[in-house]
């Protein structure tokens, strides 16, 4: 026997559509002064060379404290910035932010090796005519070397829209900045498409390095995916590194380089400072660590 009647039914579910509508718009509004309120920072997470340990980049990733509802995530938020097209000034904002902590350790590390940072970049930021045009201004006006700067696309960025995608690709790359496919593995693009875009470093999604332990499976999918890239001259991030054991298996593996918690959070730039100048302060050539900046 039905619990409510059907009038009560509609009634329940009016309500909760009501409210999501309702978060929806009140997140839509948020957002629209966003960047007037000075609501966003950028926390970094430190890239390692799995063999030597040594931090090789940094990869900034947005957060928004927002007055009263607290930390949103950009999982929730930046989804929705793209679909009401403020990804694109909000974007912007970013890119100029970590050029800015680019710039700023670049004056305090002396003699030490350039740190590199990757920015997460949007779809609609790439399909944008003037991005490139973008990529320059930023740069200069922050002074800033573009091979500083990494970008991070997601495959099924360029999976969507191939041609026009991988122009204008190839023309970053001209620039001298370093492209990142980000979350590899769960765009549903097959391996052998990989040769025809112009990256330089690939990152293996959190997904596949969490399930590299339950099963020998996965770790050769794991292996697959590094023997390819090394066959393209590609590197190789593993992402959401979280235990010794997947880090050990991504040693054996060849992995170049590594992130996840076990190393360290994302944190804000003042709280790695100890961190980076255990390498600022490193020779630069000193063969015993290696340094490579990805
Ligand atoms: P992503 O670029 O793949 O970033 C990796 C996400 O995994 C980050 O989540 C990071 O905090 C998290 N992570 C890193 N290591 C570990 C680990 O060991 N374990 C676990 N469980 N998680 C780990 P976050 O910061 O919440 O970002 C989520 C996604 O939001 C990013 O995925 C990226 O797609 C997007 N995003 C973040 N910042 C930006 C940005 O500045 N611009 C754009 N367009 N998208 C961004
Ligand atoms: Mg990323
Ligand atoms: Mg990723
Ligand atoms: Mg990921």
């Amino acid at each position: 026997r039905a619990k409510f009647s059907g009038k009560q039914c509609l009634a329940v579910f009016d309500h909760a559509m009501h409210e999501s509508v309702l978060k929806r718009l009140e997140l839509e509004e948020a957002l629209r002064t966003v960047l007037k309120d000075g609501g966003l920072r950028l926390v970094y997470q430190p890239i390692f060379d799995i063999e030597t340990g040594v931090i090789v980049g940094l990869e900034s990733l947005v957060r928004w404290d927002h007055a009263t509802k607290g930390l949103i995530s950009p999982a929730e938020f930046v989804p929705v910035a793209e679909e009401i097209g403020l990804i694109v000034p909000i974007g912007r904002w970013i890119l100029e932010e970590a050029c800015r902590t680019i710039h700023r350790l670049n004056e305090a590390r002396g003699d030490g090796p350039p740190i590199s940072i990757g920015v997460n970049v949007s779809k609609r930021q790439l399909a944008d005519a003037n991005f490139v045009d973008l990529l320059k201004d930023v740069l200069e006006t922050e002074n800033v070397s573009p091979n500083q700067l990494n970008l991070e696309i997601t495959e099924s960025m360029i999976m969507d829209s191939p041609e026009q995608i991988v122009d204008c690709l190839s023309e970053i790359r001209n620039l001298g900045i370093r492209l990142h496919m980000d979350d590899f593995g769960t765009g549903h693009s097959s391996l052998s498409c990989l040769h025809r875009f112009p990256i330089d470093v690939l990152k293996i999604d959190r997904s596949f390095v969490s399930t590299m332990e339950v099963g020998d499976d996965y770790e050769s999918i794991i292996h697959a995916i590094i023997t390819l890239a090394h066959n393209l001259d590609t590197k190789v991030i593993a992402e959401g590194i979280e235990t010794t054991r997947q880090l050990q298996q991504l040693r054996d593996l060849k992995c170049d380089f590594g992130q996840g918690y076990l190393y360290s959070k994302p944190e804000p730039i003042e709280d790695l400072q100890e961190l980076l100048s255990a390498i600022v302060n490193r020779p630069r050539q000193d063969p015993q660590f290696g340094f490579a900046s990805i």
